[in-house]
C-alpha cells in the first residue's frame, strides 16, 4: 500500500503551467502532489496577477478538453479581429474571425480569473493534493522514484513519485536544485501591463503596434476595457511607472494614435523585465522542465501560457496512456518521447517571437523597408496570411490530440 507521502507525480509550482498539468493529468486516477510557494488568494501570487492573456484557438480547444472552457469563456472577451502595424510606417496586417469562418480567432482572459479557475477544479479534485504554502528545497533521483524536500511552516519533510515536473517559473529553483542550465537573454525591454477604457468600442479587436521604443499591445476586454502592454527600454521603465495618470495616459495616446478615441481610465501598472530563458534540458529521468521554467519568451505576441498549454496537452497524451497501462510514468522513454513530439512548435514559436523583438525594436532603414513589405504582402497574399493567422491560433504544424479535438 502507498504512504500518504507517495504519489506517482510531484508538480512543483501551482501557477499557470503547474495547475493546468495537474488538472490534465488528473484524468486517470493517479496521486497528483502540487506544490505552490504563494497562496492563490496573496496579492503577491506571482502567476495570477492582472495581467490580461490571449487564449488562442488551440487553447480553448484544449480548455474544452479539460472541462474548463465553459467557466474560462463566461469572463473572456472574444477577439474577432486583429490589426497589425508598424508606427510611422506603410506596412500592416488585418485578421477577420468571419474570413477564415470562426466565431473568433481568440479570446482574452485576466490571469487572476483563470487562477480562480483553476483552484476552484483543483480544490475539488480529489486525485491532486495541494501543498501549499510550500517550497522544495531539494531533489534527489533515485533509479525507482524522486525524492522531493518541502519546506512547510519551518519544518522540512520529504515526499517521492515517479515523476517530477518543474513548472516553478523562470528562475526555477529545481532547475537550479538540478544543475539544469540555460541560454538567457535580456531584451532590454520592460513591458508595464495596464489596463483602459478607449473613447469608441473596441470592437472586439486586439491591435499590436510596432515601435521602435518595442511594441504597444491593446487587447480587447470585458465592458469595453483594454489590457494594454507597453513595451518600452528597460532603462525609461522607473520613468514611466511613476507619472501619474494624466501624463501615462497621453503618452500612450501619442504611441497608440485616435483610432479608438480617447483613452480613459487608466488601471494599476505593473512591470516585467523582458527576457528570453530556455532551459537546455527539458527532460532527464524522472524529470520534465514545463512553462516559464522551460522557455519564457518575449510577450509580443502573447504565446508563452498557450504554447505552455500545447505542451501540456502533449504530455498528458503521452502519460495517459502510460498510466492506463500501468507503466512508470517517469520512465525516461516517454518523456524523450514528450520531447520530440514538442520540440518542433517550441523551436519554431521561440525564433518567431525573438525574431519579432529584434525585428521591430530597430530602426535601419533597411529593416524597416523589409518588415513593412513583409506585412503588406501577407495582408494582400491569402496563402500568407493564412499561415500566420494559423500560427497565432496554435494550429500550425503537428499538434497534440486535444488540439485536434481528440481525447488523449
Ligand atoms: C506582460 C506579459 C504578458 C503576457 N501575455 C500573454 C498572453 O497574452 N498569452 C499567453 O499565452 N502568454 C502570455 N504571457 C506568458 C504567460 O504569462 C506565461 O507563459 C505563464 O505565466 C507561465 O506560467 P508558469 O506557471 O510557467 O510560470 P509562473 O506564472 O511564473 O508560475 C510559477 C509558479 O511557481 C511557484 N514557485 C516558484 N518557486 C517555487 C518553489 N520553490 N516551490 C513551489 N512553488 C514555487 C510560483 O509561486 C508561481 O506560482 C505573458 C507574459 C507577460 C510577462
Amino acid at each position: 500500500m502507498n504512504s500518504p507521502s507517495d504519489f506517482d507525480v510531484i508538480i512543483v509550482g501551482g501557477g499557470m503551467a503547474g495547475a493546468s498539468l495537474a488538472i490534465a493529468l488528473a484524468a486517470e486516477n493517479i496521486r497528483i502532489a502540487l506544490i505552490e510557494a504563494v497562496s492563490p488568494r496573496a496579492e503577491s501570487q506571482p502567476s495570477y496577477d492582472d495581467r490580461g492573456l490571449a487564449l488562442s484557438l488551440a487553447s480553448q480547444r484544449i480548455l474544452i478538453s479539460l472541462d474548463l472552457w465553459d467557466a474560462v469563456s463566461s469572463s473572456a472577451n472574444p477577439i474577432e479581429h486583429v490589426h497589425v502595424s508598424d508606427q510611422y510606417h506603410f506596412g500592416f496586417v488585418r485578421l477577420h474571425a468571419e474570413q477564415m469562418h470562426l466565431p473568433a480567432l481568440g479570446h482574452v482572459v485576466l490571469a487572476r480569473e483563470l487562477g480562480r479557475i483553476l483552484m476552484e477544479r483543483i480544490n475539488v479534485t480529489k486525485n491532486i493534493q495541494f501543498i501549499c504554502p510550500a517550497q522544495v528545497k531539494d531533489i534527489v533521483i533515485h533509479p525507482e522514484q524522486a525524492e522531493v524536500t518541502l519546506l512547510q511552516d519551518g519544518n522540512t519533510s520529504e515526499i517521492t513519485a515517479h515523476l517530477v515536473v518543474a513548472a516553478d517559473g523562470s528562475y526555477s529553483p529545481v532547475r537550479k536544485i538540478l544543475g539544469i542550465k540555460t541560454d538567457f537573454r535580456d531584451y532590454g525591454q520592460t513591458a508595464i501591463v495596464t489596463n483602459v477604457t478607449p473613447g469608441k468600442p473596441h470592437n472586439n479587436t486586439a491591435f499590436e503596434r510596432f515601435t521602435t521604443q518595442g511594441p504597444l499591445a491593446l487587447m480587447p476586454s470585458t465592458e469595453n476595457r483594454c489590457v494594454v502592454v507597453f513595451t518600452v527600454a528597460s532603462e525609461s521603465a522607473e520613468h514611466y511607472l511613476n507619472m501619474i495618470d494624466d501624463e501615462f495616459l497621453a503618452v500612450l495616446q501619442s504611441r497608440f494614435g485616435r483610432r479608438l478615441g480617447k483613452f480613459q481610465r487608466l488601471g494599476l501598472r505593473k512591470f516585467y523585465p523582458m527576457q528570453l530563458i530556455i532551459a537546455r534540458e527539458q527532460v532527464r529521468e524522472r524529470v520534465v522542465i514545463l512553462g516559464n521554467a522551460a522557455h519564457t519568451l518575449h510577450p509580443n505576441s502573447a504565446q508563452g501560457f498557450n504554447l505552455c498549454l500545447r505542451d501540456i496537452a502533449g504530455l498528458a497524451e503521452i502519460l495517459l496512456p502510460a498510466v492506463r497501462d500501468r507503466e512508470d510514468p517517469g520512465q525516461r522513454r516517454l518523456l524523450n518521447q514528450y520531447h520530440d513530439l514538442r520540440r518542433p512548435d517550441q523551436v519554431q514559436v521561440t525564433r518567431f517571437t525573438d525574431g519579432l523583438a529584434s525585428m521591430f525594436y530597430n530602426d535601419l532603414p533597411h529593416k524597416i523597408w523589409f518588415r513593412n513589405t513583409g506585412m503588406l504582402l501577407m495582408d494582400i497574399c491569402p496563402s500568407l496570411k493564412k499561415s500566420f493567422a494559423l500560427r497565432a491560433m496554435g494550429l500550425h504544424g503537428k499538434q497534440p490530440a486535444m488540439v485536434r479535438g481528440l481525447a488523449p
